[in-house]
């Protein structure tokens, strides 16, 4: 007779589920014009105004490759670890839609730009197929088509089948989303579309084959990817455990219902009648162009944060800066300035600096090279000022806002306000004495064992001081005070 228990484990293995998941994910480039036009690549124009007769598709018209947009797609490919084709092929994918006024949109199919990479997030590789080059579609709703996007230069990274896992999804996206933005390569803005993922997904028992796949077309936002994966892979194992079948499908993640949706059934390469572009034979790059790219590389987030560590930052702190491009750019640029310590400019750029960023959103975009250097110069004297003990943590605030306010000098504002701290050792002496007086319950507290009863000592000083006494200094006397 079968041992009961050991038909119980064969049961629960044959009920274990893995589940294979594969992206190909659409980011805008950052270039100045569209892909195979002169057409501006701006984001939220006025419906139909930034098109022109090659991105909307006249006949005899002819497109003429965007080279700064190859030069950011190199640069992804060498983030990624990619093999980069120094000869690559443009092809015809035809497909009609109303948003694409051209029937067909110029990306690749064999010999893409980039080949073979990876990515290692968290100690695990992941697999990159390719990196090609494309155009993106126009947009069209029930109020209408638009067709500014159309041209707009794109590269979709494909990655092989490696991950497992909602979260292990996740986790990449949000390093390759740092990767690109750090690079200048995208934006990466979620809400305005500059990053999008098709997202695919199949399940099979563990001890079965691999099973067949859907597709989750055009997610956008973590949220949504995160829920599209887990609702897919519920489905599908509701399905398999009935005893159904998994068939190949194309579907639509619907926000309201939040639910996968049905567009179409089994899409393939040949449905798109793929062929060589006639319009763009085989390009040939220079013989330098990849090396050129590949020196004026900048860091990743990854050495960053090991930069960063190095630098005496924690890691939060590190985190913290790396997330946000404009902090990360001020912070850099502070370094650099050598005036006060990393650390120093770190707590001020995750301080006020983020606090002013949150008010001032576009400070980076809208203002000259000139205007952000003044601004890192003023924020680390106020640095320096404030490692030199000259003025409080209170007053570095007032000092940031007045100067923001005024632009005025650093040095004549500490004046201006009166924001020096009084350093004088017979003052602060005097200070002390004069609290502790005022303060005998608090002495006899802590020398009980309440510790800190001595915060609330310094603040009286402060308090007493008009805020002009260094508390580092009170402290220390009223220490040698009390014992
Ligand atoms: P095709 O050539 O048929 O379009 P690809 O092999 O190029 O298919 O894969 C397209 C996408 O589907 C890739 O992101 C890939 O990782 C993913 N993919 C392939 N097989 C699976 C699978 N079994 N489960 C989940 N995703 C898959
Ligand atoms: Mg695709
Ligand atoms: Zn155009």
């Amino acid at each position: 007779m079968p041992d009961r228990k050991n038909c119980d484990k064969i049961k629960n293995m044959k009920n274990e589920f893995e589940t294979i998941i594969g992206l190909e994910v659409h980011i805008e480039l950052l270039t100045k014009t569209k892909m195979y036009c002169s057409c501006k690549n701006t984001f939220g124009a006025k419906e139909n105004t930034v098109i022109c007769p090659i991105c909307t598709g006249y006949p005899g018209t002819l497109p003429t490759v965007n080279k700064k947009a190859v030069e950011l797609a190199v640069r992804a490919g060498l983030a990624l670890n990619c093999k980069i084709n120094r000869r690559f092929k443009m092809a015809r994918k035809n497909y009609f839609y109303p948003d694409l006024p051209k029937g067909y949109q110029i990306s690749q199919l064999d010999l893409p730009l980039c080949e073979n990479g990876f990515l290692n997030v968290n100690e695990k590789k992941y697999f990159i197929s390719n990196i090609h080059l494309e155009e993106d579609a126009g947009k069209a709703d029930d109020k209408g088509v638009d067709h500014n996007r159309c041209g707009i230069p794109l590269i979709e990274i494909v990655t092989e089948p490696c991950f497992n896992s909602a979260e292990e999804v996740l986790t990449f996206l949000k390093e390759l989303r740092l990767i690109l933005i750090h690079l200048d390569i995208s934006d990466c803005k979620i809400e305005q579309g500059s990053m999008r993922c098709d997202v695919n997904v199949s399940t099979h028992y563990k001890n079965d084959p691999v099973g067949e796949r859907c597709e989750l077309k055009n997610v956008s936002g973590f949220n949504n990817i995160l829920q599209g994966i887990l609702y897919e892979e519920k489905r599908q194992r509701e399905i398999i455990s009935n005893g159904g079948s998994i068939f190949r499908e194309t579907r639509r993640w619907d926000i309201g219902s939040m639910k996968s949706v049905l567009l179409r059934s089994k899409e393939n390469t040949e449905d798109y009648r793929y062929f060589n572009e006639p319009d763009l034979q085989l390009i040939s790059l220079p013989e330098n162009f990849i090396d050129k790219i590949a020196s004026n590389i900048s860091m990743l987030p990854n050495d960053k944060r090991l930069y960063y560590k190095s630098l005496e930052l924690s890691e939060q702190m590190a985190e913290d800066i790396i997330n946000d491009i404009q902090k990360d750019r001020i912070f850099c640029a502070c370094i650099k300035l050598n005036i006060c310590a990393p650390k120093t400019s770190a707590v001020l750029t995750n301080g006020i600096i983020s606090e002013f960023l949150n008010h001032n959103p576009d400070f980076f975009n809208n203002n000259s090279d000139k205007c952000k250097e003044e601004f890192c110069l003023s924020l680390c004297k106020i640095g320096k000022l404030k490692e030199d003990n000259i003025i409080s943590s209170s007053s570095v605030k007032i000092l940031f806002d007045s100067w923001t306010k005024s632009g005025k000098d650093i040095s004549c504002l500490v004046k201006e306000l009166k924001l020096e701290q009084d350093s004088d050792i017979e003052r602060v002496k005097t200070l002390v004495r004069q609290v502790l007086q005022n303060n005998q319950k608090s002495i006899e507290a802590y020398k009980n064992g309440k510790t800190n009863v001595l915060a609330f000592l310094v603040g009286q000083c402060m308090k007493l001081s008009g805020g002009k006494t260094d508390p580092a200094l009170c402290k220390e006397y009223i220490l040698k005070e009390i014992h």
